[in-house]
């Protein structure tokens, strides 16, 4: 069954429905959410009632909570046995879902989550293992590790989760998941979640997956001409920073910033209050009277900014709301449209104004597909846009002032000053706008030079997708010791590789596997650390003893010598 995004049922549903409970839902009220996700207000009910699930989702969809959650709610916490697997393709995604299911789960007192991944220390891990962890999230390299060592039992799963599935093949993992999974039990719930649906995600799905309720997230909504969509490329810890220059620059009469939680709502609110900003939050937990009081007040302009989660700003319509801000991307197109909607109302023109950090380019797409409409990409307003502004407004308010009454006092005041000081009448006023700022700096300082520049924002975008020791340099060839006679191909080879030492697949260039070794194009300058420990990772129980090829040349060379230059007769795979 397919559930669309933009069924009734799933957009109506709230988090009391679901039957969840209380220790889970309380939960869910400290990390703020609203309202479940389109996948979760389909997936949730139907895992709680013990169906199988396959949900074709991208991160950024609230997927990760849609199987902790009812994990977490069916799970037996006295039980230590191992319950519940979550395989994912990478260690940044096994130790974030493994964080979600620990916040979900922090009032389950006896609930142990232990992640398992490569590249981190078999002590720490086998200390967890013993001391019982009922949910187990790992990379499948290292579950494989586990299980030949015998430190992980997986005869008591109840429920597992294949998480980004398409991934986990692409990364070649698919003889690894076969055979974890022939060591659990035949009967026991599975969830499978992935971006795409290739024929080789629909085998395991049907090898697998028994009836499983397909969810999927689809929009077919379309968005009004009058208004203007824009993006800016944001990585997350600059947003604050991006909201205010966008605020001073971009001329709105008034707009509704959109955030993802309660408690977002009101820390970016009065982190503009802050900075000077006439802002108020309204989420879901603000009562009726207070919210209305709110609206009314942005209504007649005593305030111009509205901080909002989808639900509590669902049907606002406020003439004068000019701009639409999507601080936080939204998780699916359809609140997309419905939070673009708050503005172009009355026949006006509108403004939508999207941040978008890299690794949500996805759902950027999403949206264009959905709505059928480019938004177009503008920079974020310069250091000197926002102080050009700062100064033109400066002069207004001077000559507001002028227009206004009540001057007199003061100009008497000043006058007796200038006579009795004798300093010049441009000091004094200079004096009394500095006295005015609070000790406060009246323009932004100059950004560092662009070099410097690039480098922070990569390093912010970097720590957005954790991927540290990508490397771009050139390629170098490798030797590992496992070849045709260990029965390994190409996928593993990537999949241990990638996992362990934490590189991309774009790190790899041409993979050739000789009889007893192969040669494995990865960038010549790894760090140490992951040549380290690439140097104990193991393909098939096999200890690979990375290292540098002495014979060969740079990988640019080899690309050039084509097929077979690697050894025997081998075989040739481009990672990418
Ligand atoms: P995921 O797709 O699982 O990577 O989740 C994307 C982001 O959405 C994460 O930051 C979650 O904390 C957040 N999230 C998940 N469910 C909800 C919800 N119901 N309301 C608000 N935020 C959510």
């Amino acid at each position: 069954m397919t559930l669309p995004d933009s069924s009734p049922a799933a957009a109506s549903t709230t988090f009391a429905e679901l039957q969840i409970p209380a220790p889970v839902m309380r939960a869910i009220a400290d990390v703020g959410y609203e309202s479940p996700t389109a996948i979760q207000a389909a997936t949730i009910p139907a895992l709680m009632a013990g169906s199988d699930v396959v949900g074709l989702a991208q991160t950024g969809t609230g997927k990760t909570a849609a199987f902790a959650i009812p994990i977490l709610s069916k799970i037996d916490v006295t039980n230590k046995a191992t319950q519940a697997l979550v395989l994912a393709p990478t260690r940044e995604l096994a130790l974030q879902v493994a964080e979600a299911f620990s916040r979900y789960g922090a009032h389950l007192p006896q609930i142990n989550v232990l992640p398992i991944y490569g590249g981190a220390s078999y002590t720490v891990q086998l200390a967890g293992l013993r001391r019982g962890a009922q949910v187990v999230v790992g990379t499948p390299g290292r579950v494989i590790d586990h299980l030949e060592r015998g430190t992980l039992d997986l005869s008591h799963v109840d429920y597992l989760v294949l998480d980004e599935a398409d991934e986990m093949l692409t990364m070649g993992f698919a003889e690894e998941v076969d055979r974890i999974l022939s060591e659990t039990p035949e009967f026991k719930q599975v969830a499978l979640f992935s971006a795409t649906m290739p024929p080789a995600i629909r085998k395991i799905t049907t090898k697998y997956l028994h009836d499983p309720l397909e969810v999927t997230t689809k929009s077919k909504t379309t968005t009004a001409e009058n208004i203007s969509q824009r993006y800016i490329q944001v990585a997350g810890p600059r947003k604050m920073d991006a909201l205010t220059r966008v605020l001073e620059v971009e001329p709105f009469e008034a707009m509704i910033v959109f955030v993802r939680t309660k408690q977002a709502t009101e820390e970016v609110a009065e982190k503009l209050r802050a900075r000077g900003f006439s802002a108020a939050a309204i989420n879901g937990d603000i009562a009726q009277a207070q919210r209305e009081r709110t609206i009314a007040a942005l209504k007649d302009g005593r305030i111009d900014i509205l901080v909002a989660t989808d639900v509590a700003a669902r049907g606002l319509d406020v003439e004068r709301i000019s701009h639409v801000l999507n601080y936080d991307i939204p998780h699916d197109t359809e609140s997309y449209v419905h939070r673009i909607g708050r503005t172009g109302r009355a026949g006006r023109s509108g403004n939508a104004l999207l941040f978008v950090s890299p690794r949500e380019r996805h759902m950027l797409k999403a949206i264009e597909k959905a709505t059928r409409q480019t938004l177009t990409e503008v920079e974020l307003p310069s250091v000197e846009d926002v102080n050009a502004q700062r100064v033109a407004k400066f002069a207004d308010s001077i000559t507001d002032t002028l227009g206004g009454s009540g001057l007199e006092l003061f100009r008497r005041l000043v006058e007796d000053y200038e006579r009795e000081h004798d300093v010049p009448m441009a000091d004094i006023a200079a004096a009394l706008a500095l006295q005015s700022r609070d000790g406060e700096a009246f323009l932004l300082s100059p950004e560092p030079p662009p070099q410097r520049r690039e480098r922070n924002e990569r390093n912010a975008e970097r720590r957005d997708r954790p991927d540290k020791s990508r490397p771009t340099k050139d390629f170098a060839t490798y030797r590992i010791a496992v070849g045709k006679r260990h029965k390994v191909g190409p996928g593993a080879i990537v999949g241990a590789i990638a996992n362990e030492g934490g590189l991309h697949r774009s790190d790899f260039g041409h993979i050739s596997i000789g009889p007893d070794f192969s040669l494995v194009e990865l960038p010549e300058k790894l760090h140490p650390t992951t040549l380290k420990k690439l140097e104990r990772t193991r393909i098939s129980g096999i200890l690979i003893d990375l290292r540098p090829e002495r014979s060969a040349g740079k990988s640019s060379e080899n690309a050039r010598r084509g097929p077979g230059s690697g050894g025997g007769k081998p075989r040739r795979k481009h990672a990418e």
